[in-house]
């Protein structure tokens, strides 16, 4: 047993910050938080991933008298970050579901004792009662409320443990609490004040823009052709993460770059933990190794320089997307935010909603996250502008064009697609009336272009008025449309066989009566150019 380094006090934080941690300087708003927090104060802080959220209850914890008290879901993640303050000196413990009672029991004494500066908590620890008591009998210097979006319901990552946090307020009333997030829209973080009872706590907001990161969004034809020439072209030997919806996508996708000579490992739940923390550690301490995994990766992870962060698969919410393209370019250096989505996608998240647990009032909520990630990706302005937007932080005047995402490099314009709306809603309505069958996207498409398959001559379907109406546009420009309309709700996909159906709103948009602006797919801006200058 290694003997428990002394303890290095000081009233100063910045000498703390100097003398245990090494660097010269408080970043951005850390002095003003650690200062509230120093004099009792409580404190919710918005930061995004990297802006060095930690100091800001560290250097009080060993300012303050007594124990800092850290709740933080990571538990995987405790051990390491633990190793990383004894590193500094600092003396930290944890209490978690992944220790033996003689471990838990050393680190109580130790509480206990006053020989600990800093302990780490799984929140499903203060649901038992001998917890609560332990830190009733110590000295609790400040609660720190990591990753405290997962409180609030409507987040994108709620845990039913992070509930039982507001009993800290009510038995340690004098405690002061700081919780903080890399996370939060102005509903969540309302919610997460609410729910914690931090009614008197001072909001710290910082900018939530990643200046160094470059948003791209690209339609999805072939997701690993293109995944596999964006790393060739622009991220050849840099280090990365691919994420992908499944588990078996997450494995092809490794085997296919690894096929392609590089070194991609695979990551998720469903792998041996040894297999996993091999891997993690590989990413970590390797240069260039890309990592292929589900979003079961990444939270905690603190690698500065992840060079791209690609998307095969849409993200089921802004902030889910916003905490994962975060985990790019931490260093500052420019980075690549690249996401692939396409029709599929769309189709296949409205049906996870519709089939997950849950009352209406949750699916709604999961419906409204897809629909604002939906508007991301199809927007013509800013992505940026549209990111900080969703935060609550709307740039104006000329940084609504930030100049380094796809949409301001290459812009992109509307065009009215009314007409084409028409046409593939019309064949939708006629379609409709065969009970016996549920045609998709493709098989509206081939009646659109007038194609005569097996299929469209089974069902008589180039006796339809329709059938070769669409044969201005190309078949990957028919699915752009069809996309679109299902991204707005002009359009819904239902049924095992995801079978194109009306809205509400469809009526009116085959009727002509609405106007559909839609977004110019790259191909066929570069296609009109060429055919109104010829
Ligand atoms: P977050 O938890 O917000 O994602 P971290 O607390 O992990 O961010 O900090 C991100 C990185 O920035 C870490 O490597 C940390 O050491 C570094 N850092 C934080 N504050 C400072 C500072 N004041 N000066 C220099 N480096 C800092
Ligand atoms: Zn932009």
């Amino acid at each position: 047993v290694t003997p428990a380094p002394a303890r290095i006090t000081s009233t100063d934080p910045h000498e703390v910050l100097r003398r245990v941690f090494g660097y010269d300087a408080f970043r951005g708003e850390q002095q003003a938080i650690v200062e509230q927090v120093v004099a009792g104060g409580d404190a919710l802080v918005l930061m995004p991933t990297g802006g060095g959220k930690s100091l800001c209850y560290q250097v009080p914890s060993l300012v303050r008298p007594g124990v800092g008290v850290v709740v933080s879901p990571l538990i995987a993640l405790m051990q390491d970050q633990v190793d990383a303050l004894r590193a500094l000196g600092v003396r930290a413990g944890f209490l978690n579901s992944t220790q033996n009672p003689d471990e838990r029991r050393d680190t109580e004494a130790a509480f206990l004792s006053g020989e600990l500066d800093l302990l780490y908590l799984a929140p499903e620890r203060l649901r038992v009662e001998s917890t609560l008591r332990l830190l009733d009998r110590g000295t609790v210097a400040l609660f720190a409320i990591d990753e405290a979006h997962c409180v609030a319901q409507w987040g994108h990552d709620f845990r039913p443990d992070y509930l039982m946090l507001s009993q800290l307020h009510d038995r340690w009333p004098d405690v002061p609490r700081i919780a903080l997030t890399a996370t939060a829209t102005e509903a969540t973080r309302t919610e997460i004040a609410q729910r914690l009872q931090l009614t008197g706590a001072r909001h710290f907001v910082a900018s939530f823009d990643r200046p160094n990161i470059q948003y791209r969004i690209v339609g999805k034809n072939e997701p690993r052709k293109q995944l596999l020439d964006l790393l060739r072209s622009e991220h050849a030997g840099d280090a990365g993460i691919v994420y992908c919806l499944s588990r078996k996508s997450v494995e092809q996708t490794a085997e296919f770059l690894s096929a392609q000579g590089m070194t991609a490992l695979p990551y998720h739940a469903g792998l041996d933990a040894g297999v996993r923390r091999r891997n993690q550690s590989r990413f970590l301490r390797e240069d260039g190794v890309v990592m292929v995994a589900t979003i079961a990766f990444g939270m905690g992870i603190d690698k500065p320089d992840v060079r791209f962060v690609a998307h095969l698969d849409l993200p089921k919410s802004v902030e889910g997307y916003y905490q994962e393209t975060g985990r790019a370019g931490r260093d500052g250096a420019p980075s690549t935010a690249w996401l692939a989505y396409g029709m599929a996608d769309v189709v296949q998240q409205r049906k996870m909603i519709d089939d997950s647990e849950g009352d209406a009032a949750h699916r709604r909520r999961l419906g409204q996250h897809l629909d604002a990630m939906l508007a991301l990706c199809e927007t013509v302005e800013c992505r940026r502008a549209q990111l900080l937007g969703y935060f609550g932080q709307e740039p104006t005047g000329d940084a609504r064009k930030c100049g380094n995402c796809d949409t301001c490099l290459t812009p992109v314009t509307t065009w009215d697609g009314t007409v084409p709306a028409q046409k593939v809603l019309s064949t939708v309505w006629r379609l409709k009336n065969e009970r016996r069958q549920s045609f998709g996207a493709v098989h509206v498409i081939d009646i659109l272009l007038g194609k005569r398959t097996p299929k469209i001559e089974q069902f008589d379907h180039h006796e339809l008025s329709v059938f070769g109406v669409g044969s201005d546009l190309t078949e990957p420009q028919w699915r752009g449309v069809i996309r679109q309309l299902v991204a707005r709700r002009l359009l819904e996909v239902g049924g095992p066989h995801s079978t194109l159906q009306f809205t509400d709103e469809s009526p009116a948009a085959m009727r002509g009566e609405q106007k559909v602006l839609l977004r110019t797919e790259p191909e066929r801006a570069a296609r009109s150019r060429r055919s109104s200058s010829g």
